[in-house]
């Protein structure tokens, strides 16, 4: 015991000596201001905006292998930090839909940053499918909260972020919006390369899985003439699956899109009985928890290749 004792307080000496150079410069670890950000894609951008900024602890909520959250449901875990937050960053327009109870567990004073706040041109979730689904009739006023998987709102995602990290930390406004600055310029010349795409395809009509391509179609000049599944990730039923075939054969859709973060059985299935292709597009909604900061343009670049070589090129 004694031994053991003596080893750990000899290891402690140890990390003493290399603590001060494992210690961020101009802040100590207790003194950092901790961010938390709900989602993968939002914890992403507010990374790349905050780099080579050591004031900032920032931490995502949800597992980064989760995509959408749109029937989480807060956990204990989730109740802790929020106790040690100073700003809460998150996706909006209806996408946290589980934070109304979380409020309570909140910290005295912590700010509540919404990415999208202020961002024109918001889709409603209805406008752009399904006509194929059944229980059309729901909620017609839910807004499209996937703004991320659209390069060019990713950017203005990227602007507001530096905003909000500078009101909680003025000293360093100018790396957040240098940054963010940088980031917007390389997301608008990916948006561009999509919307040079969306111009030569041979066939801009396509099916995806759930709503979140919807403004990047709107980016492309894509028309989605359905989506397989519902916001929520509710399947379809026999019925709503031969509609969607139907829509497909008589509109002389392109191809079948599917997504890493649900399951393509149905949308696979659809796409042999309408004999068209599936392919599948990543909208980077999950990542490794050691994603690199680079891992949404990755992805983008790998979905560039992919919409070309599915849908063809005039
Ligand atoms: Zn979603």
């Amino acid at each position: 015991m004694k031994i053991f004792i003596r080893k750990a307080a000899a290891c402690a000496a140890g990390l003493l000596l290399f603590l001060p150079m494992l210690l961020p410069t101009g802040a100590d670890a207790a003194s950092r201001l901790e961010v938390l950000v709900t989602t993968f894609p939002i914890y992403q951008i507010t990374r790349n905006v905050a780099a080579g900024r050591k004031a900032l602890n920032i931490v995502l909520m949800l597992p980064s292998r989760m995509g959408c959250p749109h029937d989480y449901v807060l956990t204990p875990q989730d109740m802790g930090r929020l106790a040690r937050t100073d700003l809460l960053i998150i996706n909006g327009l209806g996408m946290e839909g589980f934070l109304d109870r979380a409020i309570e567990s909140a910290k005295a004073g912590m700010r509540v940053a919404d990415s999208s706040a202020g961002i024109g041109g918001i889709l409603h979730y209805e406008d752009a499918h399904n006509h194929a689904q059944e229980g059309h009739g729901h909620d017609q006023d839910s807004l499209n909260p996937h703004l991320f998987a659209s390069p060019g709102l990713a950017a203005a995602v990227a602007l507001n972020i530096a905003g909000e990290l500078s009101k909680i930390d003025p000293e360093g406004a100018s790396i957040y919006y240098t940054n963010a600055d940088l980031y917007a310029k390389s997301m608008n010349l990916l948006a561009g390369d999509f919307a040079e795409l969306g111009r030569r395809l041979k066939n801009n009509r396509i099916v995806t899985q759930h709503g979140v391509f919807d403004y990047l179609a709107r980016d492309m000049g894509l028309e989605i003439i359905a989506a397989v599944l519902s916001l929520e990730g509710q399947e379809p039923s026999a019925a709503g699956m031969l509609e969607t075939v139907r829509l497909i054969r008589e509109l002389k859709v392109g191809a079948v899109f599917t997504e890493p973060q649900y399951p393509s059985r149905i949308s696979q299935t659809i796409a042999r009985e309408a004999g068209i292709p599936f392919a599948e597009l990543d909208p980077a909604a999950t990542g490794p928890d050691d994603a690199p900061l680079d891992h949404y343009e990755t992805v983008m670049r790998k979905n560039l290749s992919v919409l070309e070589e599915t849908l063809g090129t005039r």
